[in-house]
């Protein structure tokens, strides 16, 4: 029987990296994937011959010499990767339909100043701190800004750890529309004003206030630019391989992986790429302890999304280079909803295409929604849902397509077919619990409680991906290096990925 140096469990973004950063230092190497095709959150499908992303909208730090670049381009990946740049002074565009005016965000970071000044001009001062006090945070994770001349541990201020995004925005400014205006993309990490700590808001701001970019033709394209890296190292790749349970000896340590067909999978280590409480599940009780797993059991996750995705009649439907993000209400922070007013917000974009440059194929939009929503049609079989699920599915995307409609005067006559997903589809394709978008929920409130450590109670089993460090492209790649830090000399490899 094999041996391997390495058992990924899970190919998403999170198991691939780590993959190939292993079959670049030389490691034998197992990945399995449950799923029929790689990449979790960001794998894509096509209707009509139009390619979706189901995760992973935009990335940021992506041009030369920035983290995400540096990182990619150590992987191995950065060059053959087919992205566009967003509009330089408006990669997002947030309208709010309460006042009717639209507010875009500008890439870089004076830009990002003069263009909110536009709308600000009185604030201009306060909007120049927010900016310098996100870079600081940028700063302060070494991992982040690639600066590992003072050492590689986080320099943040206790005060940033402890502070919420709200605490945070009440500090730079006391413009109630500025504030809303500034944390308007809250989506992009299932933001909270009272619990999200402010760093989760800066570093994922900085990094597209640094530069924002999205795939051309899907972001699964990262999966396979990653797949071909590691299939031509020591990595054995496996797809349909769900692992159902550990085996263990007499020791604490994880003896075999043991697939749903029975299959046992021998390795020195075990790093998992799902999520933490669904892994510890496939732990037997006696050998973890109780308070580590209620610890972990008990961290609430981020909500999940309803979305849809829309073909569009040729030339009908201009493409953006932007996001659009959508408020129907001054309540920016969209985590509440319940069913008669929903939906009352959304973010939308124009899924981008190798064919058409001018005109959009196809339009992808989500808005957050509460797992409640579904809950009756939890445990059925995906693709064969019971009917009253598909009748669900039908009304929502009616009463979000009017939302849509708002937005965009004439749309619904635009669209030559659409099909929705739900809370469901992301818990099926990803295993994350409750179809949770991000993972496990980070609290100022509670900050060392709801860090999730890379390594765990026992001695051979580590943790990869969202849920380490923080989610989203850029979030998860430092953490898949955090990971690699237990096993290698982070402050080397950090100089290998900023001399790469
Ligand atoms: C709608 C949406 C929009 C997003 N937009 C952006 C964006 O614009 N920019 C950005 O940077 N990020 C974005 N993200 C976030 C980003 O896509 C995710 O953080 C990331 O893809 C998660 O990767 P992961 O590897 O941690 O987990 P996952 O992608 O969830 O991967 C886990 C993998 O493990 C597999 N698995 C689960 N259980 C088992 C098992 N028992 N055995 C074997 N395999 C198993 C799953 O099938 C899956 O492939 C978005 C996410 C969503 C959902």
């Amino acid at each position: 029987m094999n041996k391997y140096d390495f058992a990924i469990i899970g190919g998403g973004i999170g198991g691939l990296i780590m993959a190939q950063i292993l079959n670049k230092k030389g490691q034998k190497v197992i990945l399995l994937e449950k799923e029929k095709q790689l990449g979790g959150a960001i794998q894509g499908f096509s209707r009509m011959g139009v390619n979706f992303d189901t995760g992973a909208h935009y990335i940021g730090g992506i041009e030369k010499g920035q983290n995400l670049y540096q990182y990619f381009k150590y992987l191995g990946i950065v060059d053959e990767l087919n992205i566009e740049k967003l509009d330089v002074n408006a990669f997002d565009k947030i309208t709010f339909e309460s006042n009717g005016k639209t507010y875009c965000y500008g890439q870089g970071y004076d830009n990002f100043v003069n263009v909110m000044s536009n709308y600000f001009p009185e604030n201009r001062g306060e909007i120049q701190k927010y900016v310098d006090e996100i870079r600081k945070v940028g700063e302060a994770y070494p991992m982040y800004s690639l600066d590992i001349s003072k050492g590689v541990e986080i320099k943040l201020e206790e005060k940033h750890l402890y502070q919420s995004v709200g605490e945070f925005l009440d500090g730079i400014t006391q413009n109630q529309e500025l504030k809303n205006v500034l944390a308007a993309s809250n989506l992009v990490y299932a933001g909270n004003s009272e619990t999200t700590p402010y760093y989760v808001h800066a570093l994922i701001l900085n990094s597209y206030l640094s530069s924002s970019y999205r795939f051309v033709g899907g972001a699964s394209q990262l999966a396979y630019r990653l797949l071909e890296k590691i299939e031509a190292g020591n990595c054995e790749v496996r797809t349909n391989a769900e692992v159902s349970h550990f085996t263990f000896g007499e020791g604490k340590e994880i003896k075999t992986a043991v697939l749903n067909n029975g299959e046992e999978i021998i390795a020195d280590n075990y790093i998992s790429n799902v999520h933490p409480s669904v892994t510890l599940d496939m732990i037997p009780k006696d050998k973890i302890r109780k308070a580590y797993r209620m610890r972990i059991q008990s961290l609430e996750n981020t909500y999940s999304v309803f979305s849809i995705y829309i073909v569009l009649k040729p030339n009908s439907f201009k493409n953006h280079r932007y996001n659009s993000y959508y408020f129907s209400d001054d309540d920016i922070w969209s985590e509440e909803n319940i069913e008669p007013t929903w939906p009352k917000t959304f973010m939308m974009i124009t899924q981008s295409s190798t064919k058409n440059s001018t005109y959009a194929e196809g339009i992808t939009a989500i808005s957050p929604m509460d797992y409640s929503f579904v809950e009756e049609w939890a445990g059925t079989k995906h693709k064969s849902r019971p009917q009253s699920y598909y009748d669900f599915c039908q009304q929502m995307g009616n009463k979000f397509l009017d939302l849509l409609e708002k937005n965009h005067p004439g749309l619904r006559n635009k669209i030559k077919y659409y099909e929705v997903s739900t809370p469901l589809s992301y818990e099926h394709y990803t295993n994350s619990p409750r179809g949770s978008l991000y993972g496990i929920i980070r609290n100022s409130k509670d900050p060392i409680r709801t860090h999730i450590a890379p390594y765990t109670k026992v001695p051979n089993l580590f943790f990869v991906g969202q849920n380490i460090d923080i989610h989203g492209i850029l979030g998860i790649t430092v953490g898949a290096f955090m990971t690699a830090g237990l096993f290698f000399d982070v402050k080397k490899l950090l100089n290998e990925v900023k001399k790469s």
